[in-house]
């Protein structure tokens, strides 16, 4: 059985997507399909690769009440992402073969999207020796990260490293130094002092940004920073980059949208952890992105329950969810403005994700490909409302933006797993 998508716009031009077997078989302007092929009219909408996340808490096993790999995936389908790579940082912690490859069956068995599980560095996220990285490899883990923590000794990376050259795969790594980190909530700057709150220097991950980039170049590790959040990171990556080093970056929404001079209140939602920095921050974030010194963007989905994400800074969860957001944000701030065009944008939600993480299952739209793609109405205005999720997680502080860009329908592997808004979504 197949597809038929009528209509869609694809790189500006009007066409047809016929879909067999999960793959695209055809494009072009007026194809033909058998007749008891389901038949999609996507006239007025825009079809685009699937968007790619390589950076996402799922929380099953273990925190379900904030998430569960079916909720989340359901988020990702509603958000335009068809492959999304999950955070190992569950309980138990995914630090063994045994461990991924019950995690890789749970999510098979509940997941809408393509999920690709990332395993830790080391045991428990905190350990000092390395995890068996050769078994993981073997038993299907795509990438390796501590994530939610710096990994603190210098040797247990240096290992990794070595480690993760000999088995070809990548490091993926959160940096953040525990003793210059503190108990900090937000950037140590003026919000942290108007507001009497622990301030969280950047120091925390330029150091250890530093140090992991001199071993990168002593191993030849493939190495990615997630969720860059300051200008001295990107200046040492932009180094890191003209040396040669096979390195590559990424940025989330929220560090390209907000910065600290917003923060005028004690406000849960603004608390992630790295922290919003400042606007020259910020801005220099966007400028690595337009350059390239940022290879794409990844939203670092972090829900939370409604009562972990209450009260003051001081003491709630750090992170906010980001898979039903990013896309018309990022639509609306960027290519709407007339910053960069479409394609650019596909680049980073999709195709530049894929090159780095080697994720050759994924769909680029095109003849051939794996039919993974969305349809999204590019003249739809509207408000983010925290009802309309499908995440578990309502914990954004985009809630009440006006954007635009919807999603309206995904694809995995040719089949619809999210189609249509909930009642009395329209703007
Ligand atoms: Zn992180």
């Amino acid at each position: 059985m197949g597809l038929l998508i009528k209509a869609a716009a694809v790189t500006n031009q009007v066409q047809d997507i016929l879909i067999e077997g999960g793959r695209i078989r055809a494009i072009g302007p007026t194809l033909t399909a058998p007749l008891d092929y389901p038949v999609i009219d996507a006239s007025g909408l825009t079809a685009l690769a699937g968007f790619v996340d390589c950076h996402v808490h799922l929380r099953e096993p273990g925190f379900t009440d904030k998430e569960t790999i079916a909720s989340g995936s359901r988020a990702a389908a509603k958000g335009g992402f068809t492959t999304i790579l999950a955070m190992p940082n569950v309980d138990p912690v995914v630090d063994s073969p045994a461990l991924l490859q019950a995690q890789v069956v749970r999510n098979q068995a509940d997941g809408l999207v393509h999920i690709q599980q990332i395993a830790a560095i080391s045991a428990e996220l905190t350990g000092a020796t390395p995890v068996d990285m050769a078994a993981l490899v073997e038993a299907g883990a795509v990438a390796f990260s501590n994530d939610g923590h710096g990994v603190q000794e210098a040797q247990t990376m240096y290992r990794a490293m070595q480690l993760a050259a000999a088995n070809h795969t990548i490091i993926s790594a959160h940096l953040e130094d525990d003793s210059l980190a503190a108990a900090g909530v937000v950037n140590d700057g003026p919000a942290a002092t108007a507001l009497n709150l622990a301030p969280l220097t950047s120091l925390s991950e330029e150091t250890q940004l530093a140090r992991d980039l001199l071993m990168v170049a002593k191993t030849g590790c493939r190495y990615h920073v997630c969720h860059v959040s300051s200008q001295t990171s990107v200046n040492l990556i932009r180094q890191a980059k003209a040396m040669g080093l096979p390195v590559t970056a990424e940025v989330t929404p929220h560090h390209l949208l907000l910065d600290d001079s917003m923060i005028d209140s004690d406000e849960p939602n603004l608390k992630m952890n790295p922290p919003l920095r400042s606007r020259a921050d910020r801005l220099a974030l966007i400028g690595a992105l337009l350059d390239g010194t940022i290879d794409f963007i990844a939203t670092d989905h972090a829900p939370h329950t409604a009562a972990e994400k209450t009260g003051s800074m001081c003491d709630c969860s750090f992170g906010i969810v980001g898979l039903e957001t990013a896309f018309p944000l990022l639509y609306t701030a960027f290519v709407k403005s007339g910053l960069v065009p479409l394609s650019t944008l596909s680049d980073w939600l999709t195709h530049h994700p894929i090159d780095r993480f080697h994720l050759t299952d994924a769909g680029r739209l095109r003849v051939g490909d794996v039919a993974d793609l969305t349809l999204v109405d590019l003249s739809a205005t509207y408000p983010i409302r925290a009802a309309d999720f499908a995440s578990k997680g309502k914990n954004s502080p985009f809630i009440g933006w006006t954007v635009t860009g919807r999603i309206c329908q995904t694809l995995v592997a040719g089949q619809l797993v999210y189609a249509g808004q909930a009642a009395g979504e329209k703007a």
